[in-house]
Protein backbone atom coordinates (compact mmCIF):
# COMPACT_ATOMS: atom_id res chain seq x y z
CA UNK A 1 0.00 0.00 0.00
CA UNK A 2 1.09 3.50 -0.87
CA UNK A 3 0.69 6.21 1.75
CA UNK A 4 0.52 10.30 0.31
CA UNK A 5 1.60 13.39 2.36
CA UNK A 6 -1.91 15.45 2.72
CA UNK A 7 -0.62 17.90 0.06
CA UNK A 8 -0.64 15.04 -2.48
CA UNK A 9 -4.41 13.74 -1.41
CA UNK A 10 -5.66 16.17 -4.34
CA UNK A 11 -3.82 14.60 -6.96
CA UNK A 12 -5.13 11.33 -6.08
CA UNK A 13 -8.68 11.60 -5.44
CA UNK A 14 -10.95 10.96 -7.89
CA UNK A 15 -13.65 13.85 -8.39
CA UNK A 16 -16.55 15.31 -10.85
CA UNK A 17 -14.72 17.88 -12.47
CA UNK A 18 -16.54 20.50 -14.51
CA UNK A 19 -16.84 20.23 -18.20
CA UNK A 20 -16.72 22.52 -20.79
CA UNK A 21 -19.17 21.53 -24.26
CA UNK A 22 -21.40 19.59 -21.66
CA UNK A 23 -24.89 19.93 -21.99
CA UNK A 24 -25.29 22.08 -18.92
CA UNK A 25 -23.59 25.08 -21.08
CA UNK A 26 -25.27 24.16 -24.13
CA UNK A 27 -27.92 26.44 -25.30
CA UNK A 28 -30.24 23.04 -26.73
CA UNK A 29 -30.71 21.88 -23.20
CA UNK A 30 -33.36 22.50 -20.72
CA UNK A 31 -32.81 21.58 -17.26
CA UNK A 32 -35.73 20.62 -15.24
CA UNK A 33 -34.41 22.54 -12.49
CA UNK A 34 -33.12 25.73 -14.75
CA UNK A 35 -32.35 27.46 -11.39
CA UNK A 36 -29.91 24.94 -9.46
CA UNK A 37 -28.97 23.42 -12.79
CA UNK A 38 -25.96 21.15 -12.35
CA UNK A 39 -23.93 18.56 -14.44
CA UNK A 40 -26.32 15.74 -12.57
CA UNK A 41 -29.32 17.75 -13.54
CA UNK A 42 -31.77 15.75 -15.93
CA UNK A 43 -33.61 17.66 -18.70
CA UNK A 44 -34.35 17.81 -21.88
CA UNK A 45 -32.41 18.46 -25.54
CA UNK A 46 -34.44 20.47 -27.74
CA UNK A 47 -32.24 21.06 -30.55
CA UNK A 48 -34.38 20.56 -33.91
CA UNK A 49 -32.65 17.25 -35.39
CA UNK A 50 -32.61 15.50 -31.90
CA UNK A 51 -36.00 17.00 -30.48
CA UNK A 52 -37.92 13.99 -32.17
CA UNK A 53 -36.21 11.79 -29.75
CA UNK A 54 -37.52 13.04 -26.46
CA UNK A 55 -33.71 12.21 -24.72
CA UNK A 56 -33.86 12.71 -21.48
CA UNK A 57 -30.09 13.90 -20.41
CA UNK A 58 -27.80 15.16 -18.05
CA UNK A 59 -25.82 18.53 -17.72
CA UNK A 60 -22.54 16.07 -17.70
CA UNK A 61 -23.79 14.78 -21.46
CA UNK A 62 -22.37 15.61 -24.61
CA UNK A 63 -22.82 15.22 -28.47
CA UNK A 64 -21.64 17.23 -31.07
CA UNK A 65 -24.23 19.54 -32.27
CA UNK A 66 -23.18 21.37 -28.62
CA UNK A 67 -23.30 24.99 -28.87
CA UNK A 68 -22.47 27.46 -26.07
CA UNK A 69 -25.17 28.84 -24.02
CA UNK A 70 -24.84 32.87 -24.18
CA UNK A 71 -24.79 33.98 -20.54
CA UNK A 72 -28.06 36.04 -21.41
CA UNK A 73 -30.32 32.81 -22.24
CA UNK A 74 -28.99 31.41 -18.64
CA UNK A 75 -30.31 34.96 -17.23
CA UNK A 76 -33.80 34.65 -18.82
CA UNK A 77 -34.28 31.09 -17.98
CA UNK A 78 -33.56 31.36 -14.51
CA UNK A 79 -35.28 34.66 -14.55
CA UNK A 80 -38.93 33.15 -16.07
CA UNK A 81 -38.31 29.78 -13.46
CA UNK A 82 -38.31 32.03 -10.67
CA UNK A 83 -41.41 34.06 -11.84
CA UNK A 84 -42.99 31.23 -12.39
CA UNK A 85 -42.19 29.80 -8.55
CA UNK A 86 -43.90 32.88 -7.35
S1 LIG B 1 -27.53 16.53 -26.48
FE1 LIG B 1 -26.19 17.82 -27.76
S2 LIG B 1 -27.48 19.44 -28.60
FE2 LIG B 1 -28.58 18.48 -26.89
S3 LIG B 1 -28.13 19.75 -25.11
FE3 LIG B 1 -26.62 18.10 -25.15
S4 LIG B 1 -24.85 18.90 -26.31
FE4 LIG B 1 -26.61 20.22 -26.71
Amino acid sequence: MTTTAAGDTTKTLKRITWQSENCLSCMWFSPSDPINADILTNGRCVHSELNKFNLIITGRDWCNLFDEIPQEQIDQMQEKAMQSEQ
